[in-house]
């Protein structure tokens, strides 16, 4: 028997457990994977928890239930790779050895990273929603608060789905005004890049946007350090930004797995082939979601095609081909802009994202770069996706490429 062992069992890794399965002869391979956790966060969800919209019941399932009967389950932490021999090493001193590897470890938020955050306000006044306990403790706050100076700050890039920060203060302008207090909340923006997202056409019409909702943007602020007794958040060339909620997108970084294994960068991403998705660190290693250094997204949709891309080469590897497939870089995010409505962007690696109709040309039913009703169904409808197709590794009607049909330039 040869052994393919994928370490990390949440979206990317449940998503290549499944296609693995499917594609692999049971009786040559065994699939083995390993978590540290048996609950499946649905963490687009974890948006919606400050406002009240979901709790913590409407994020989570068992990880057992996405797994496919045959296949080998460990719940551990992992404590390192061994590349040298194969092997992966687990923190209850079982040992694992692979013939071929996945790491699909994600990445975490490290507000520890930046002096002063995880301090006397940490849940206090200072919180994030990457986490389901930062956003619930966040629900549990505004749910009293009667308004203030509410601050969204983005510590540095790269960050998981760069676009929920903003998703997160359209939703602010939303529900306070719901609450009747809108004119009590002054709602702040602060953000590491130019403007308001990472692509120059994207971040003009999404400035817009934040003008349009009254939302102040502070840009290519760099976060030195949150001084707790003024309230205050403080960049490296004193520019300060007062606060009375911060909700903070602290640093996002690789496990502490990759950092013991010596295989990664100084945010603990692991160094990848663009294209093919094979690691930089060994052939029979390969990387995908939000554990790579690619230049792509760090979201679900974008491990989403990722997957279909890796499934491909990792057959070839195995079958001593060419690894032919190769990843354009397709990401494709529903923003959810408040009041019923939302906001779809498509791109990839070379194409920003564009105006038009998507998926199909001129009909639809989305609409790119605009804000429609139809748009927010599709953001609300991505959790069914995600439970029913997506994690389970079945075929979903958008192509891994990136496709131009409906776009204009
Ligand atoms: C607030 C928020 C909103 C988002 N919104 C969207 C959205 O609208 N659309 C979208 O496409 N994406 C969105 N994303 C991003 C999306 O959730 C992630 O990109 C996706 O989950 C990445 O999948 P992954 O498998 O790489 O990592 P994860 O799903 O995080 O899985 C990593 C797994 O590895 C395990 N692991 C890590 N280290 C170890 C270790 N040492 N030992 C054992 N197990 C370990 C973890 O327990 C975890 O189960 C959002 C994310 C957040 C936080």
């Amino acid at each position: 028997m040869k052994n393919l062992v994928i370490l990390g069992a949440g979206t990317a890794g449940t998503m290549m457990l499944n296609k693995m399965h499917e594609m692999l002869d049971s009786a040559q391979w065994q699939i083995t994977i390993v978590d540290q956790f048996e609950t499946h966060y649905y963490q687009p969800g974890f948006l919606f928890i400050p406002f009240g919209i979901y709790s913590r019941k409407d994020v989570i399932k068992p990880k057992r239930d996405f797994f496919p009967q045959g296949v080998k389950v460990v719940m551990s932490e992992i404590d390192r790779i061994d590349r040298e021999q194969n092997r992966v090493l687990l923190a209850n001193n079982v040992v694992l050895s692979y013939d071929v590897l996945i790491v699909a470890t994600g990445a975490k938020i490290a507000p520890e990273e930046i002096e002063g955050m995880k301090e006397d306000l940490w849940f206090k006044q200072i919180f994030d929603f990457y986490t389901i306990e930062g956003a619930c403790a966040l629900a549990d706050h505004f749910r009293h608060w009667e308004g203030g100076k509410l601050v969204l700050n983005v510590a540095e890039m790269p960050i998981k789905c760069p676009v929920a920060p903003l998703e997160f203060v359209f939703l602010a302008d939303w529900w306070f005004t719901e609450r009747g207090i809108r004119d009590r909340v002054d709602i702040h923006y602060v953000t590491p890049l130019p403007g308001a997202f990472t692509k120059p056409r994207a971040s003009s019409i999404l400035g817009d946007f934040l003008d349009k909702k009254n939302i102040r943007l502070t840009s290519e602020f760099n976060i030195g350090r949150v001084d707790n007794e003024e309230k205050k958040i403080v960049s490296w060339d004193e520019t300060e930004v007062p606060f009375d909620v911060l909700v903070t997108i602290p640093t996002n970084m690789g496990d502490a797995m990759v950092e013991r294994s010596e295989m990664g960068d100084e945010f603990n991403f692991i160094p990848t082939d663009k294209h093919t998705l094979q690691s930089k660190v060994s052939d029979n290693i390969f990387v995908i979601g939000d554990a790579t250094d690619l230049p792509s997204s760090k979201a679900g949709s974008v491990a989403h095609f990722q997957a279909d891309i890796l499934t491909e080469n990792i057959l070839s590897y195995i079958e001593g081909r060419p690894l032919l497939a190769s990843f354009d870089g397709h990401a494709n995010c529903f923003i959810e802009s408040g009041f019923g409505k939302g906001i779809l962007i498509d791109f990839n690696y070379d194409t920003e994202p564009l105006p038009g109709k998507f998926p199909l040309p001129g009909v639809g039913p989305f609409s790119l770069l605009e804000e429609t009703e139809m748009n927010h169904y599709g953001k609300i409808m991505f959790r069914w996706m995600y439970w029913n197709f997506l994690l389970r590794g079945k075929e979903l009607p958008i192509e891994s490429h990136m496709s131009m049909a409906g776009k204009r330039m």
